[in-house]
């Protein structure tokens, strides 16, 4: 593989830091972690441009700069227990791997779970725990977590996910009647039954599919 290393300091630099992105852990964590080995074979050289790439199953790995702000908003911290749901490439689940002390991370689709799963073992990134499944049911086994980062946009946000955030936790979701069109929400609990929403903006994201998500078939929320 070809060395990346300065087109990712200068994307850290141009894409992330100028946009207003500032936590130092999310800077430092990003220009560790090499993105071109998360795209297609083929794709390397385009890892450090500005947009999502595709990775299968017609699913995409995420603009750096959506990345960066979701991690920033969720302000995970090096103790951080932290869940990940849509690991796609397993891209941000690395970044955050670099911060908090552990991440779990769900995908639905067993090729690009494996994938990932991969790409972990080759790179030494041994505090990621990846399983296979519904992402919006959580990881109950696994449950306080600090931060939880949903990278698909869903109808509303799933009760599981906030039940399985820790007192002071935090969730960044997106969340739209219309699949392709959300906003951005950061919801923290605040208390044992008490939630705090803030709206981050408009994104766009692939449709979270899953039982408090949408029907895979795409016209119903399940
Ligand atoms: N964070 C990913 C990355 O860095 O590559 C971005 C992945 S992509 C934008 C969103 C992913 O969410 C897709 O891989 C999709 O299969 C997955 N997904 C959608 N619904 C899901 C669910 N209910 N549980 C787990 N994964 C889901």
């Amino acid at each position: 593989m070809p060395d990346l290393s300065r087109a990712r300091a200068r994307m850290v630099d141009v894409q992330i830091a100028r946009r207003g992105v500032r936590d130092p852990h999310v800077l430092n964590a990003m220009r560790q972690v090499p993105r071109e080995a998360f795209v297609e074979p083929g794709f390397e050289e385009f890892a450090y441009e500005d947009g999502p790439l595709p990775i299968g199953e017609g699913q995409t790995i995420s603009q750096p700069y959506i990345v960066a702000l979701m991690i920033e908003a969720a302000e995970v911290r090096p103790d951080d227990r932290v869940l990940e749901v849509g690991a796609g490439s397993g891209y941000a689940a690395a970044v955050m791997s670099r911060i908090a002390d552990r991440v779990y991370a769900i995908e639905r689709h067993p090729s690009l779970g494996e994938a990932a799963q991969e790409r972990f073992r080759r790179l030494g990134y041994d505090n990621i725990e990846l399983r296979v499944g519904d992402g919006t049911l959580g990881w109950p086994d696994a449950a306080p977590f600090d931060a939880i980062l949903v990278a698909a946009g869903g109808p509303e946000v799933p009760q599981a996910l906030k039940e399985q955030l820790a007192v002071g936790g935090r969730l960044v979701i997106p969340v739209g009647a219309e699949e392709g069109h959300q906003t951005l929400l950061k919801v923290t609990r605040t208390g044992q039954a008490n939630y705090e929403e803030e709206d981050l903006g408009g994104v766009m994201f692939v449709p979270l599919i899953g039982e408090q998500g949408w029907a895979e078939d795409r016209r119903r929320s399940a």
